[in-house]
């Protein structure tokens, strides 16, 4: 789960990690009194204004503004509430942004002895284990870096068993150039990022830039945080912070039917019980000549309810020209599923495209003949090359 700079910053805070401070705003009313508080609080006098949306590269799509007065903070706050962002990672049609931050500027006085880091923790899956990485080129694209200047990268892996070492965070210092109070406060952020990294069971924080400011204390202006959703059960308060506003209106209804759903941009919809499954039907799917237009796992309880849900949510979609549903009947037994298919075919009625089902498995036989006698514009198959055949049959 992915949540807003101002959120993931919080959560840095209550660790013990040093950020460029902000409040958030709604409107520029709000801005304008959030950018008075900060001056009074931290004595910043200039602020810069960020839109808040669940996407990177703000800065480029100007969604990023210093602004040097109040006058400034309520333009600023007027251009960017409100409008369409587009940023190399939103897609051409861009995000809508609601709240923006109103955050102290850490760059001023001094800015040429100011000095941007790039630094992530994330899972490395060839490693098997967690990596603080991180680069002396801060502030631009991580992915620019990594093709044109590979060597300016580095990796510190850390053992589970340990945790991050102190040497660990002394090198990274070192690695960055930094020396003196610089040095000894990245070591401390180092450490704080990686225990708030851990303790929040997140899969990805990423701060670019990490920022040494004049007076030599190292912070984060910016906070990507990505949550592992299989851990949110044991952090209700971060569930909370989730904004659906930031995702597609199907895959949160598909989310909130226990499905999952990823919309694709192919014509054959398809529904299946189990992640395998569905990327071999995809590929049947592409075999037989069609593009799958979304990926869906029904998981363990294909009912009349899940089926249904499943139909309506793939119909959404207006490319969608055929649906192919290919259950194995494993643990639920496949007369079940097609009891499920047949009801929730006739809750829905007139299903503008062609069905094929296949069902495999235990009482796979019962069920194409209740499928077949069902009355149905259902096709059914129990081998995949036959519901391949299928497939193509009805795209022709
Ligand atoms: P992103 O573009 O979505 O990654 O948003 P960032 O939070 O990283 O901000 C983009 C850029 O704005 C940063 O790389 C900085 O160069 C600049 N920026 C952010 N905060 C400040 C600030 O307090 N003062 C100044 N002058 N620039 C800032
Ligand atoms: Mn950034």
């Amino acid at each position: 789960m992915n949540i807003h700079e101002y959120q993931g910053k919080a959560i840095l805070k209550s660790f013990g990690v040093r950020i460029q401070e902000g409040i958030v705003a709604d409107t520029p009313e709000q801005a304008v009194e959030a950018a008075k508080k900060l001056k009074e609080d931290y004595d910043s006098s200039w602020v810069v204004i960020k839109a808040q949306i669940h996407a990177g590269g703000r800065g480029k799509g100007g969604g990023v503004k210093l602004a040097k007065n109040l006058d400034e903070v309520k333009e600023r706050a007027e251009q960017i509430i409100g409008m369409q962002l587009i940023t190399p990672q939103t897609g051409a049609e861009g995000k809508k942004v609601n709240k923006v931050l109103v955050a102290q500027d850490v760059y001023y006085p001094g800015e040429s002895e100011t000095k941007e880091f790039y630094m992530s923790v994330l899972m490395d899956r060839a490693a098997g284990r967690n990596i603080v990485m991180y680069s002396t080129e801060g502030g631009m694209d991580i992915e620019e870096v990594a093709e044109h200047t590979p060597h300016l990268i580095f990796k510190e892996e850390i053992d589970p068993k340990v945790g991050l070492q102190g040497f660990q965070a002394r090198k990274i210092a070192f690695n960055l150039g930094l020396s003196g109070d610089a040095f000894k406060d990245m070591t401390r952020f180092v450490a704080a990022l990686y225990k708030a990294y851990e303790a929040t069971d997140s899969s990805m924080f990423e701060i670019n830039p990490v920022l040494k400011t004049s007076d030599n204390k190292i912070l984060a202006v910016d906070a990507k945080v990505n949550l592992d959703d299989n851990g949110l059960f044991r952090h209700p308060d971060y569930a909370a912070l989730r904004d659906t506003s930031e995702e597609d209106p199907t895959e949160v209804e598909a989310s909130l039917s226990n499905l999952n759903y990823v919309k694709l941009d192919g014509n054959v919809g398809c529904m299946v019980n189990g992640a395998g499954l569905a990327m071999a039907t995809m590929d049947i799917i592409k075999i037989a000549g069609g593009e799958p237009a979304n990926f869906l796992d029904v998981g363990g309880t294909a009912n009349a309810q899940t089926v249904k849900a499943a139909f309506n949510i793939i119909l959404k979609d207006p490319n969608v020209k055929a649906i192919l549903i290919n259950i194995f009947g494993g643990i639920v037994r496949c007369d079940r599923v097609a009891q499920g298919v047949i009801d929730a075919y006739n809750e829905i009625g007139n299903i503008p495209v062609p069905i094929i089902v296949r069902l495999q498995g235990t009482n796979a036989e019962e069920a194409k003949k209740l499928i077949d006698e069902s009355g149905l514009q259902v096709y059914s198959a129990i081998l995949l090359k036959d519901a391949a055949e299928l497939v193509k049959k009805v795209l022709a």
